[in-house]
Parts: structure tokens; C-alpha cells; sequence
């Protein structure tokens, strides 16, 4: 089967169409500035990037775009749109309506909607990008694959907040978590890959990304994850502050004039390591000033690493120990310098880090010595992969 993968944001969407039999990537791409201006990146594989700036009013004329350039005589990786035997859409936020994939109907899509206020930025786009292929490609199977579903599984010591319970059974407000596609991606894969038992065993899984966060997978189910209602909270993120003293936000708001969407604004886009480095959010300028002895830069690097390693042995308690511990996306699978900072930490739990495996990026492998008391790998993570398989597992 061709399953074509669609993440659409507000004004951008990535998209891949991959063979499922073989897992290969037969083209890739992304839309960006559509409803300002557009421009569509298309690669086919084994061939340069295309570039094409060309109005993009709506979604729907960038999913269009698409599936021109799929089809193209020339560039194309199918002959004709009846090749594209099935569509997954990653879905941001499923609230507790949905704890697995699902085909999308008109029904489903009025429960994501109904999900819409708890992501109010994410959801609404996600749906966009579903009804413009649904109206372009009428009898095509789609699904929904949720950031969120994963994590359902968390009991409820884990998801429940020390706020009015009145506010969960009003509102919803509870801990939801984020990136469950690839934790549970690679939760998996770091148990086939280490020969663990997938259901009888306790891995950690540090997706630290420009957004980042850790979840703890028990028997192969999540009990508990970083982020929170929203992605905002757990890990000091590229711009993002991670978890703070709620009143902070009445402090600075105070001092600095600011409403509660300045605030927010200050928490989401100018806070975390580009905060406080002021340097950048990108840990390949950090890792540059953190060599160069730059001081702000070293102090974010180490409080990030730090947060990491709270979270990692707050979830150890939280299983009652540990079988293996996987880094993965951006940074945990090219940073090495920060995985050794957080594994410095772990000296209690009998960790001991193979300085040369650690110099390893971008391939699933093992950094712990042999007689190191826990595994600690490095698993590349494929959302778009995980969310193609959850496709053909539904429309099969
Ligand atoms: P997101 O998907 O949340 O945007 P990514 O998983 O792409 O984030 O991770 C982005 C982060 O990963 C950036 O901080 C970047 O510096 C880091 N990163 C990506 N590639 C490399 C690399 N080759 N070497 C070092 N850091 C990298």
C-alpha cells in the first residue's frame, strides 16, 4: 500500500508518501505560508529538492499542490492519485475521546472538534488539512493518529492535577502528554531492538526535540509522561520554560506590564534554552558557546540536562526501577554532550556511559557499557513511519 502522511499546522504542512510493504519513503515534502503567500518543497527520493512558490489561498490548495507534484509526469512517485490507497493525518490533541487511532468520518471529525478547545492553536489546522483531502480525494480511507492517545493510559494519580476536581469533570483539565506517537514508536523499537519483552518491561523514553518531553512506558503501557495539558509543561525546552512556579506568571505580569497572553507568549516562545543562553534554541549554537565558555549558554545546557535527569529518576520511582533508558529525536539522538551530562547523573542506579558508543548519532545503538546495570540506547525516532503503519493496521 502508498499511505500519504499529512502534519498540517496553521499555516505549514509536511507530508510524506510511503510504501508500506517496504517502509520506503517514495517522496517528501512540506507547504509553507499558506494564506500569505506559498511555497511547496517536493522531493522525490533519490532526487534533488523542487521548489515552487505559488499562491497557497487555503490548505486546500496546498494539498492540491501536493498531489500535483505526486502525479507529475516527470517527478512524480505515482502514476496517477489512484495509487495513494490511504491517507494518515497526525491529530494533536484526542482529549480522552481517543486512546488509539481511528478511520475518520464525519462523526470522528466532529469529536476532534469537539477537542479543539484543549489544542485551540493545533486541532483546528489538523481538521483543516483533513476535510481539504477529504474533498480532493473523496473515496481515500483516512485516519487519525493522535499526539495524545498513547498516554491515555496513564492512571489517574499520574494525570490528575492538585487543582479543583471540579475543573477535570467541567473542563477536562488534566495531564495529556504530547509526542505519543514516538514514544510509542520508540518504546517499541527499543524493546525489539534490546530483546526485552515488550510487556514485561520499564523503559524511559527522552524524545528531546525543540519540543521535548519523557514518558515512562510499563509493560508496554505509558503510566506517566512530562507534558501536561498542554506541551508546555516538563522539560526546559527550546523556547519553552518547562515546569515553573505557577506564580511566576502574576510576578512577571506585575513587573514587566504584560497580560496573560504576554505571558504565555514569554513562557512559549521566549523562554527555555534561548532564554537562558540567549544565544539560541538550536543545540548546535549552544553546544559552539558552551565550547567557547560562554557562561549562559553552559548554565542552560545544565539546566536542561538536570530537568532531564529529575524526570528520568522521578519515572524510575515511578516503575520501581528501570530496564532501559532511549534517547531520541534532535537532540537525543545527535547531541552527545548533553546525553553524558544527563548520565552523569545516574552513577546511583549502577549506569556507566561507553564514551566512544556515545559519539554514535542518527542509528538505533546502545551508549551503556556492557556491565552497566541499565541499557541506555539511542533509537531514532519516525513519526510519520509510526503514523503510516497505524494507517495500514486500520484500512488493511
Ligand atoms: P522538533 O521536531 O521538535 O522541531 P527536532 O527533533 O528536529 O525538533 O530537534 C531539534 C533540535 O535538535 C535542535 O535543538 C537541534 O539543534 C537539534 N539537532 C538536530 N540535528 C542535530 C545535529 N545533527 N547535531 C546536533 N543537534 C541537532
Amino acid at each position: 500500500m502508498n499511505v500519504l502522511v499529512i502534519n498540517c499546522g496553521s499555516s505549514s504542512l509536511k507530508y510524506q508518501l510511503i510504501n508500506s510493504d517496504s517502509e520506503e519513503v517514495l517522496a517528501k515534502g512540506l507547504c509553507e505560508r499558506i494564506g500569505i503567500d506559498g511555497r511547496l518543497v517536493y522531493q522525490k527520493e533519490g532526487c534533488e529538492k523542487e521548489i515552487t512558490e505559488s499562491p497557497m489561498p487555503t490548505h486546500k490548495e496546498a494539498i492540491q499542490m501536493v498531489l500535483d507534484a505526486l502525479v507529475n509526469e516527470k517527478t512524480g512517485a505515482v502514476k496517477t492519485l489512484a495509487e495513494i490507497d490511504a491517507v494518515g493525518h497526525r491529530v494533536v490533541h484526542g482529549g480522552e475521546k481517543f486512546a488509539s487511532s481511528i478511520v475518520l468520518t464525519e462523526d470522528v471529525l466532529k469529536q476532534i472538534e469537539e477537542c479543539n478547545d484543549l489544542a485551540p492553536l493545533h486541532n483546528p489546522a489538523n481538521l483543516i488539512g483533513n476535510r481539504a483531502c477529504q474533498d480532493l480525494m473523496p473515496n481515500v480511507p483516512m485516519v487519525g493518529v493522535f499526539d495524545t492517545a498513547f498516554h491515555q493510559t496513564m492512571p489517574r494519580k499520574a494525570f490528575l492535577y492538585g487543582l479543583p476536581y471540579e475543573y477535570y469533570e467541567k473542563y477536562k483539565v488534566r495531564r495529556y502528554g504530547f509526542h505519543g506517537t514516538s514514544h510509542s514508536f520508540v518504546s517499541k523499537r527499543t524493546a525489539e531492538f534490546l530483546g526485552l519483552d515488550y510487556n514485561k518491561s520499564k523503559i524511559i523514553v527522552a524524545h528531546l526535540g525543540n519540543g521535548a518531553s519523557i514518558s515512562a512506558v510499563l509493560d508496554g503501557k505509558c503510566v506517566d509522561t512530562s507534558m501536561g495539558l498542554t506541551p508546555l509543561e516538563g522539560l526546559v525546552m527550546g523556547t519553552r520554560s518547562g515546569d515553573i512556579d505557577p506564580a511566576i506568571m502574576e510576578f512577571i505580569a506585575k513587573k514587566e506590564n504584560l497580560d496573560i497572553e504576554g505571558v504565555m507568549n514569554v513562557l512559549n516562545k521566549k523562554s527555555g534554552v534561548e532564554g537562558l543562553s540567549g544565544v539560541s534554541s538550536d543545540f548546535r549554537d549552544l553546544e559552539a558557546a558552551y565550547h567557547e565558555g560562554n557562561e549562559r549558554a553552559i548554565a542552560a545546557c545544565e539546566v536542561f540536562a538536570y530537568r532531564v535527569a529529575k524526570y528520568i529518576g522521578s519515572y524510575v520511582a515511578a516503575m520501581n526501577g528501570v530496564d532501559a533508558i532511549a534517547f531520541t529525536a534532535g537532540i537525543g539522538e545527535n547531541t552527545s554532550f548533553i546525553r553524558e551530562k544527563i548520565l552523569s547523573y545516574f552513577g546511583y542506579l549502577g549506569i556507566t556511559m561507553d564514551a566512544e558508543a556515545n559519539k554514535k548519532r542518527g542509528e538505533d545503538c546502545i551508549i551503556s557499557t556492557p556491565d552497566s546495570k541499565v541499557t541506555v540506547c539511542v533509537i531514532p525516532t519516525n513519526e510519520e513511519l509510526a503514523i503510516c503503519r497505524e494507517t495500514v493496521a486500520l484500512v488493511k
